[in-house]
């Protein structure tokens, strides 16, 4: 620690504490390759047809990917789609949010947390954070909530759990839907329960940056068959399908191409298969920089609830400017000398 304490910064002239690039985590392994060339070589590259039928839930592939991640995730239903932006807009499909309706949502996200609602003419309504996880605070939800409201989705964000179980016993108190976005969240657990497992909807990201990845690629899981069957329509033009289906209230469905291809299933297949140990590195080197970090004043590490697993999507540290006297951005580029890249968060509100 000495040492470090007497370096000269690099910004200042000293040599970089980090020699070189940092090297870039591989996701992608043999089996990912073979998987992929495989379904290229069967020339079935995507098996979804917009008709009643057997395709009409997609392929083989899909199916048996779905399959293995209702075992992994130990949920009733699971409905791959092409993205969590997909899967996020089909939830909101799924649970009836028409013109008018509020959905409760956190301003520090991803945008789409807040534009899902927007695609089927609902309004987004802030609420506040928890400082100290960046996730919703049920308290300000509770404050939030009108006659309007229909929803409330939680963001588990940078890999730590919302306060699933007060928001959904929140939402139950009020009949309200609870959505998880857990795009950034897969495995992180709060009570030995799943995250994405919790609220009536979970929806996870297999974006190129996630914890695990195909490229582009969603999933929403549900115990309710009803919002499955109606996600499961939404996914594939649903208003092509519905009178196979014999129900009246969803002919009025709105439905999109959201399917995801048979070669995107088959590489996610395998990523799933290897799930616990792509997250655990993450977990693994969140832990570590804590430790080694240590207590800096002005430096806030991570922390996780009691009872919760953050898997560190992010390792989300507070700077505080006025305690250290130099300004987040000098700060960054003092780091980004000595080898350390950062990012600066979600800035600015949504
Ligand atoms: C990545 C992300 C999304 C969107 O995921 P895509 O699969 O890229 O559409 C949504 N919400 C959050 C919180 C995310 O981090």
């Amino acid at each position: 620690m000495s040492e470090v304490a007497e370096k000269q910064l690099t910004i200042h002239g000293g040599a970089p504490v980090v020699a070189g690039p940092l090297p870039r985590y591989v996701a992608m392994g043999t089996a990912e390759v073979e998987a992929a060339v495989a379904v290229v070589q069967s020339d079935v590259l995507s098996a979804f047809l917009g008709a009643p039928g057997d395709y009409f839930l997609g392929g083989p592939v899909v199916k048996e990917f779905e399959a293995a991640w209702r075992q992994r995730f130990n949920v009733r239903y699971a409905v791959s789609v092409n993205s969590a932006t997909s899967g996020l807009s089909a939830a909101m499909g799924a649970i009836g949010i028409a013109p008018g309706d509020e959905v409760i949502v956190p301003p520090f996200t991803m945008s789409v947390t807040v534009v899902a609602p927007l695609i089927y003419g609902g309004i987004p309504v802030f609420a506040d954070l928890d400082p100290e996880t960046f996730c919703i605070d049920p308290d300000s939800v509770r404050r939030k909530i009108t006659s309007r409201t229909k929803a409330i989705i939680a963001v588990n964000l940078f890999g730590h759990p919302a306060a699933l179980t007060e928001l959904k016993a929140l939402a139950d108190e009020h009949g309200l839907y609870l959505i998880e976005d857990n795009a950034q969240a897969p495995l992180a657990e709060e009570n030995g329960r799943l995250c994405g497992t919790i609220g009536h909807i979970g929806i996870f990201s297999l974006n190129y940056h996630k914890h695990i990845h195909c490229g582009e690629g969603g999933v929403c899981v549900t115990a309710d068959s009803q919002l499955a069957e109606r996600l499961q329509l939404i996914r594939n033009h649903g208003e092509n399908a519905v009178e196979a289906h014999g129900i009246e209230d969803i002919t009025d469905m709105v439905g999109f191409n959201y399917r995801l291809t048979e070669v995107h299933a088959a590489i996610a297949l395998e990523q799933l298969r290897h799930a616990d140990e792509h997250v655990e590195v993450r977990v693994r080197i969140g832990t570590e920089l804590t430790a080694a970090v240590g207590e800096l004043e002005g430096i806030r590490t991570p922390v996780a609830r009691p009872g919760c697993r953050h898997v560190y999507y992010m390792w989300p540290m507070r700077f505080d400017e006025n305690v250290v006297g130099v300004s987040r951005d000098v700060f960054r580029q003092a780091l980004a000398a000595e080898g350390v890249p950062t990012y600066a968060g979600y800035v600015r509100p949504l």
